[in-house]
C-alpha cells in the first residue's frame, strides 16, 4: 500500500500574489497542477488538457449532473470548475496535488474533500493589497474597490483555513507554503503504510 498524496490548496483575495506563489511553488516541489475544466473558448496558444479542458456547455452540465466536479463556478458568463477524476488519480498514485483557487473554490473543496489543506495567502496588509493590484495595472478603480471590499470578507472566513502565510517577499512566502508543506508530509497519519511495513519487519 502507498501513501496517498496531499492536497494543497493555496487560497486568499485577489492581488495577494496566488498566481505568483503558486507558479513558484509548482516549479521548486514538482507537485501536480490541477487542470481546470472550462466552457470558455481558448485563446490563442492555449492547448486542450494543458491549460483547460475546454468543452461546450452541454458537455459542462451533463459533468455537473455526473458529479464529477470538486468545485465549480461561474466567471463572467463562462464556467469553470476542477474536475475530480485526475486529481483523485493523482492522490491515488502518491502525488501531491497543488491547487490555487479563490475563497469560495477554497469552501468547496474542503467540504468535498476534507482532509486538503488550505493555506490563506495575504498581503501584510490593505494598502500593500491595493498597490499590488495598482501596480498589476489589470483593474479599473471600480473593480478595484470590489476586490478590496471582497478582500476583508474573505479574511473574515479565516476559520475555515488551516494556515495563514504573508506575502511579504515572494521568497519568504514560498519558503513558508513549502515548510508548510513538509511539515504535513511528516504527519504520522501521512505515513502510516511506511511505519506499519517498518513493523513488521
Ligand atoms: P493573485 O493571483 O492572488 O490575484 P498575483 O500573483 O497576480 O495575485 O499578484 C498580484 C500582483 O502583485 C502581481 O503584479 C504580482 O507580480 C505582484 N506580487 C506578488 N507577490 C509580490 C510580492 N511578494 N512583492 C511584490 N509584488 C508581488
Ligand atoms: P481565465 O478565463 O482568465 O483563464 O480565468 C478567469 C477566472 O476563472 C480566474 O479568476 C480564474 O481563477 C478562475 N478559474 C479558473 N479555473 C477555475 C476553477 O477550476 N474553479 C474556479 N472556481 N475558478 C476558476
Amino acid at each position: 500500500m502507498m501513501e496517498k498524496g496531499l492536497l494543497v490548496v493555496i487560497s486568499g483575495p485577489s492581488g495577494a500574489g496566488k498566481g505568483t506563489v503558486y507558479q513558484k511553488v509548482i516549479e521548486r516541489t514538482g507537485m501536480m497542477r490541477s487542470v481546470s475544466v472550462t466552457t470558455r473558448k481558448p485563446r490563442p496558444g492555449e492547448i486542450d488538457g494543458v491549460n483547460y479542458f475546454f468543452k461546450t456547455e452541454e458537455q459542462y452540465q451533463q459533468m455537473i449532473a455526473a458529479g464529477e466536479f470538486l468545485e465549480t463556478a461561474e466567471v463572467y458568463k463562462n464556467y469553470y470548475g476542477t474536475p475530480k477524476a485526475p486529481v483523485y488519480e493523482n492522490l491515488d498514485k502518491g502525488n501531491d496535488v497543488l491547487f490555487e483557487v479563490d475563497v469560495h473554490g477554497a469552501r468547496s473543496i474542503k467540504k468535498q474533500y476534507p482532509e486538503a489543506i488550505t493555506v490563506f495567502l495575504m498581503t501584510p496588509d490593505f494598502e500593500t493589497l491595493s498597490e499590488r493590484l495598482r501596480g498589476r495595472g489589470t483593474e479599473s478603480e471600480e473593480s478595484l474597490k470590489t476586490r478590496l471590499g471582497a478582500a476583508k470578507r474573505e479574511l473574515g472566513k479565516y476559520e475555515m483555513f488551516d494556515y495563514i502565510v504573508f506575502n511579504d517577499t515572494v521568497e519568504q512566502a514560498v519558503e513558508d507554503v513549502t515548510d508548510i508543506i513538509r511539515a504535513e508530509k511528516r504527519r504520522i497519519k501521512n505515513n502510516l503504510s511506511v511505519i506499519k511495513k517498518l513493523l513488521e519487519q
